[in-house]
């Protein structure tokens, strides 16, 4: 396990490759922003696609897939700049919290957009969770099929020709270099980094006895379907340059609500706040990955020349592990679960490339801090 020179990401995340130089495909990634991509050309780009949409829309201009969360508002902000006339979807959470509700019920309202809360019945998301984690250790994997496939379909089905998605992952977190500089979420791009552990709806038909007919919105758009109408699907990160913590800010300028009390995981107080289960997913990558959200969004600030790297270091110390007890606890509920059974399924999670065993104690040898309490 080997940590970027620059930020504090291990190349076991998913993406992370140390290039010659020790440096991360995240932080390279930066580098293209910074000095390698046109961003008035980009935005020259953005603008030829807002009059291609318009002038083929026949209601909505754009599908807005949001959460209510700070990068959701900064995105129909966006579009709105633009004219966009925006139709919002959201995957319901069945774990929606307070904080999160309040925030997508002021983002309608304040500014000012058609909205489409998508709820999944229940059960079939209870089962659907169980059978991903148990077989991938992965809880998330139904809420990122069901909210990559949603707004493509209603794209589709509704024939609205754009849709306007957040960050470029690969370009942000790290990926191929072809990736980063990449502007469309397409078909080709979910079934590469849809996080669903290259698994699509069919391969779960039989799990936890889901049907085909249960797994309904979790269906992505035929290819043939997709082509025929031809919705153009991008990442607004790739038009403008992405900096999560100047979008928290744009966001709370016309409402927003974060703060310290809503925080479930990492460092940031304004991102992860939407969903009970969130911290849970993060959580996992310990783990798998040896590593924590606060290891995210520390790098993401490194680069954005808010902390210095050892400042970052010093932060995740303080922070520790931050074990998602009440997230965990919520999940075990709804999944109807012992915790037990969370923990033992955990557990046989762990990455032994990574994890040693020294008389029934876990450590990474070479872990990021020397003198971690394991
Ligand atoms: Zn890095």
């Amino acid at each position: 396990m080997r940590y970027c020179r620059r930020c504090i990401l291990p190349d076991t995340r998913p993406g992370i490759v140390l290039d010659a130089e020790g440096i991360c495909s995240g932080c390279r990634g930066h580098d293209d922003k910074e000095h390698r991509i046109d961003w008035t050309a980009r935005r020259g780009a953005f603008e030829r696609l807002v009059a291609a949409a318009k002038a083929r829309a026949q209601g909505y201009d754009c599908i807005v897939p949001v959460s209510g969360g700070k990068d959701s508002w900064y995105q129909v902000i966006r579009c709105q700049e633009y004219g966009l006339r925006v139709l919002g979807v959201t995957w319901r959470t069945p774990a929606r919290t307070e904080i999160g509700e309040r925030n997508l019920r002021e983002m309608i309202s304040r500014l000012g957009i058609d909205h489409i809360d998508y709820t999944i019945d229940p059960e079939t998301e209870r089962r659907f969770m169980v059978a991903a984690f148990e077989r991938k250790g992965a809880t998330a994997i139904p809420m990122h099929m069901a909210l990559f496939a949603i707004p493509i379909r209603f794209a589709v089905d509704l024939r609205i020709p754009l849709v306007v998605w957040g960050e470029n992952p690969q370009l942000e977190f790290g990926g191929p270099e072809a990736d980063r500089l990449a502007t469309d979420l397409d078909l080709a791009w979910i079934r590469k980094y849809g996080v669903t552990n290259q698994t699509e709806w069919r391969d779960w038909i039989g799990a936890e006895r889901l049907t085909e007919r249960d797994m309904a919105a979790y269906r992505l758009p035929s290819e043939e379907a997709f082509q025929r109408f031809q919705p153009k699907s991008i990442f607004l990160g790739s038009y403008f340059k992405w900096n999560s913590e100047d979008n928290a800010r744009v966001a709370a300028e016309r409402g927003f609500v974060s703060g310290e009390e809503h925080r479930k995981t990492g460092v940031w107080s304004f991102a992860d706040i939407d969903c009970h289960f969130i911290a849970l997913h993060h959580f996992l990558k310990w783990y798998k990955f040896g590593m924590l959200r606060s290891f995210d969004n520390l790098s993401q600030q490194i680069r954005y020349g808010t902390i210095t790297r050892p400042a970052a270091i010093d932060s995740i110390k303080r922070h520790g592990l931050q074990v998602p007890e009440d997230g965990i606890r919520r999940f075990c509920v709804f999944v109807g679960k012992p915790e037990r059974w969370f923990w033992d399924v955990a557990e046989s999670f762990r990455n032994l490339d990574i994890w040693r065993n020294d008389n029934g104690r876990w450590t990474i040898p070479g872990f990021l801090i020397e003198d971690w309490t394991w």
